[in-house]
């Protein structure tokens, strides 16, 4: 009986790591804003005169502020990237992962800065614990 309970503890523990592959996207990233630890990959590599990873910790702060957060760290890792991006199986713009604050934006997005601001409020309700569900008034106010 005891084995057992280590070996459920065990499998619950791996179950609730966070994966080290980060979803499949990996942890590697290109740029860092200093000033909120926001961490971008990628977005350079596609798009001449990208937004800088600066810009984009800019538009971090603003929906904080906008929001009434509090707290803006651990800030997350935005990953771009070329085609598509599977949720479930369906085909979406952005997604975040809570586990790994980790937002994935599709370069195919026609509203990217609007898919990554999405993305980035999913982040600041996570780390805040405040309500996420997409009829949030944070999404609504705050998300253009
Ligand atoms: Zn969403």
């Amino acid at each position: 009986m005891k084995r057992l309970f280590l070996i459920l503890t065990c499998l619950l523990f791996v179950a609730c790591a966070p994966p080290d592959d980060n979803h499949g996207y990996g942890y590697e990233y290109d740029n860092l804003d200093e000033e909120t630890g926001l961490r971008e990959r990628g977005f350079s590599s596609y798009l001449a005169g990208a937004r800088t990873a600066e810009e984009l910790g800019a538009d971090y702060l603003a929906l904080a502020n906008c929001g009434g957060f509090e707290r803006t760290r651990p800030a997350p890792l935005i990953i771009f990237v070329k085609g598509e991006v599977l949720k479930n199986g369906a085909r979406v713009y952005g997604l975040y992962f809570r586990d790994t604050l980790t937002a994935v934006v599709s370069m195919d997005s026609s509203h990217k800065r609007k898919t990554v601001n999405h993305e980035l409020m999913h982040h600041l309700n996570n780390i805040n614990k405040t309500n996420d569900g997409h009829n949030s008034e944070h999404f609504t106010n705050c998300v253009n």
